[in-house]
Parts: structure tokens; C-alpha cells; sequence
């Protein structure tokens, strides 16, 4: 079982998608457990501000230290010990190989940016791992928390129904995955191909290497 705590200033805006699908089967089957802290919990201002303008000028707003430390201070009275993520443009890039390794952890911390990201004391002053999920900027972590927490279940045992698909598929080996098909045979003129309804293993597990080869191939080139 992972326990994933996020904390975050839109917990609403994560809700519906964690409980879709693949994550909410997880969650309800106590596969995984997504836990939601608003950071306006932690503000001990009387409107519970938790950002604040730029010294020294600037656009926008910044989330202030107060509520971020104590918040993972109240977390870690709860017991809270575990890798924390800090959500920013600016961190590791996010991969299939980070997921595998946080798949393995038992609890970990996700903190999403929102505005123009952190007081730059939440950064120094507290231990991070700062996570980037690609080279472009969103207006708040909540979707790279999607992201990761997606990511990371779909890889923990008995999260997807059959317990071979996370080896089969892209980025599992070095390669991308094959071409795959499903009813009808014949669509709109483009049939699926013979091989895979010979119903030979050894021919279909032959076509689905070469496949997945050149599909790697082509991807590696810079083809779409
Ligand atoms: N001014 C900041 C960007 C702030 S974006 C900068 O230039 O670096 C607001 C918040 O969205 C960030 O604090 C971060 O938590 C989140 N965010 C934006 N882009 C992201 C990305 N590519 N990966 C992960 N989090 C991101």
C-alpha cells in the first residue's frame, strides 16, 4: 500500500480524477491512498492567505513559507516520513523510471505551486526533491500531482486487472509498444493485420517485436 499526501491550494480540482477509473478502483480496492491537504488549512492569517506579492517587484503572487512548513510539520507529527516532490518547471524531469522508483515507496509528499510558484525559503529551507513533469509551464502543480499519482499507481500490484500490462508496454524494455487492434477485423476499409488472428503465438510474439523496433525506430528519428 502507497500513501500519497498532496498538499495543495485546489484539492476540488484533483477530486473527480481520483476517484475515475483505474486511480479510484485503486484507491477503493486500499491499493493506494491519496490523501488531500489544503494548504489554506495551515495559514494562521485570519483569511487564510497563503500568497503574497514579490519583493523587489515582479508580476504575480508567491506562496508564502508559513503554511507549506507547517503543514509537512503537522504531517510529520502524524508520522508522515517519506520522499517529498516539490512541484516545478525547474526540477527532474518526470520519466517511467522515477515512477517505477516512487512505485516502491510506501509514502511519499507531493507539493503543487500555484501563481508564481514558492518563497524561494520552501525551496532552501526544507529537503526536497524538486520534480519537473516537462519542459513547459502550468499555472499550479495540481496536474503534474495527476500526473505522478497516475503514473505511480498504475505500476503497484493489483492496480491494473491483469498483471502483465505494465510489462508489455512502452518504456517497460527499451522499447515503445507494437501496434495493437481490437473488433471489428474490418474497419472503414483498414483491416487488422493477418498475423494477429492467425491465432500462431510464436508468429504474433515475431510480428509484435519487429513492430514495436520500428515503432521505436521511427520515434527515435523524430518521426510523429
Ligand atoms: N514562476 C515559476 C512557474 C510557476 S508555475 C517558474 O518560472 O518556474 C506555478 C506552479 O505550477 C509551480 O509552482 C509548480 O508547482 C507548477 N508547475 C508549473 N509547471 C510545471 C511543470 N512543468 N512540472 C511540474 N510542476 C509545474
Amino acid at each position: 500500500m502507497l500513501t500519497i499526501d498532496i498538499l495543495t491550494l485546489f484539492p476540488e480540482s484533483l477530486g473527480g480524477f481520483l476517484g475515475s477509473s483505474i486511480l479510484g478502483l485503486a484507491r477503493q480496492r486500499g491499493i493506494v491512498d491519496v490523501r488531500l491537504h489544503n494548504l489554506r488549512d495551515f495559514s494562521t492569517d485570519r483569511h487564510h492567505k497563503v500568497d503574497d506579492r514579490p519583493f523587489g517587484g515582479g508580476p504575480g503572487m508567491l506562496i508564502c513559507p508559513e503554511p507549506v512548513f507547517r503543514a509537512v510539520e503537522w504531517l510529520e507529527s502524524k508520522g508522515f516520513r517519506g520522499r517529498r516532490l516539490l512541484l516545478t518547471p525547474a526540477g527532474r524531469t518526470f520519466d517511467q523510471g522515477y515512477a517505477r522508483e516512487l512505485s516502491g515507496e510506501g509514502r511519499i509528499l507531493i507539493l503543487c505551486g500555484h501563481y508564481e510558484g514558492f518563497d524561494h525559503r520552501i525551496v532552501e529551507g526544507m529537503s526536497w526533491e524538486e520534480v519537473s513533469i516537462g519542459n513547459y509551464v502550468l499555472s499550479g502543480g495540481e496536474p503534474a500531482a495527476a500526473v505522478i499519482v497516475d503514473a505511480v499507481t498504475r505500476l503497484l500490484p493489483g492496480a491494473l486487472g491483469d498483471p502483465d500490462s505494465p510489462k508489455e508496454e512502452s518504456f517497460s524494455g527499451d522499447t515503445l509498444e507494437y501496434p495493437q487492434y481490437t473488433r471489428p477485423r474490418e474497419f472503414r476499409g483498414m483491416s487488422v493485420p493477418q498475423v494477429l488472428v492467425s491465432g500462431n503465438h510464436a508468429e504474433i510474439r515475431k510480428w509484435r517485436d519487429e513492430e514495436a523496433r520500428k515503432a521505436t525506430e521511427k520515434r527515435r528519428q523524430g518521426g510523429s
